[in-house]
């Protein structure tokens, strides 16, 4: 890996474990490029192409969505940014698509957000949000200051449709069927990075100085 400033890396972790909020500061702290799967499918839906018709389904589903669209839409995007450092956030999800992008490009590490699953259910569960503004609320942690309405507009908070504990059991469930192989599949290469934790914050320092450790040693 002689004198290449680049690395090459994959967040992954349950539903609800902080990927989002991690992924944001790796990308600022370290000048990476972000590839969320998820985000991509929403730009994808929304200018109704073929894989963003295929997405919707199967997101309205609750389900996955297909192994080809999803490696077919990220191996294109990855070909673009040959050669400069990336983090993938959301892909992949599946064995076959670790398979796939072994082939098409090889990852120097995978940061794993280890945080339990009765910690995670506790923060999407007690999540009410006002739909108007984006404010969001927690029952316990950061409860609105009247029951069940927003503090600035006084309209009622409303529960997000995947956050209600029936969608929440079927996400964390297709994680740990589909998903959670992966750990192995990335354990046996040699590149897995486990971080456990309850909060973003805290976990976040070691993550940081990990990913600066191998920075140095592939630069
Ligand atoms: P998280 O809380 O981990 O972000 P999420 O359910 O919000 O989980 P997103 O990453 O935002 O998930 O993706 C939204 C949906 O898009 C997923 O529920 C899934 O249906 C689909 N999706 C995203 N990435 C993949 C992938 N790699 N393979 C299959 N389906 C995917
Ligand atoms: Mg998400």
């Amino acid at each position: 890996m002689a004198s290449r400033n680049l690395l090459r890396a994959i967040i992954m972790g349950p539903p609800g474990s902080g990927k989002g909020t991690i992924s944001s500061w790796i990308v600022r702290d370290f000048q990476m490029s972000h590839l969320s799967s998820g985000d991509m499918l929403r730009a994808q839906m929304g200018k109704g192409t073929g894989a963003g018709v295929a997405a919707k389904e199967a997101i309205s589903r609750g389900e996955l969505v297909a192994d080809d669209v999803m490696n077919e839409m990220i191996l294109a995007e990855l070909e673009e940014i040959t050669g400069k450092s990336f983090l993938l956030d959301g892909y992949p999800r599946t064995v076959h698509q670790a398979e796939a992008l072994s082939k098409a490009q090889p990852v120097d590490v995978v940061v794993n957000l280890a945080v339990p699953f009765k910690t995670i259910r506790e923060r999407i569960e007690n999540r009410w949000v006002h739909q108007g503004s984006g404010r969001v609320y927690h029952t316990v942690f950061n409860p609105p200051k009247n029951p069940g309405v927003d503090d600035e507009t006084g309209e009622p908070l409303i529960q997000r449709e995947d956050d209600k504990p029936h969608s929440v059991s079927a996400r964390l469930d297709i994680y740990q069927k589909q998903t959670e192989p992966l750990l192995e599949f990335y354990r046996k290469e040699g590149k897995l990075a486990e971080f456990a934790g309850t909060e973003s914050k805290v976990i976040y320092p070691e993550v940081k100085s990990h990913l600066a450790a191998l920075f140095s040693t592939v630069a």
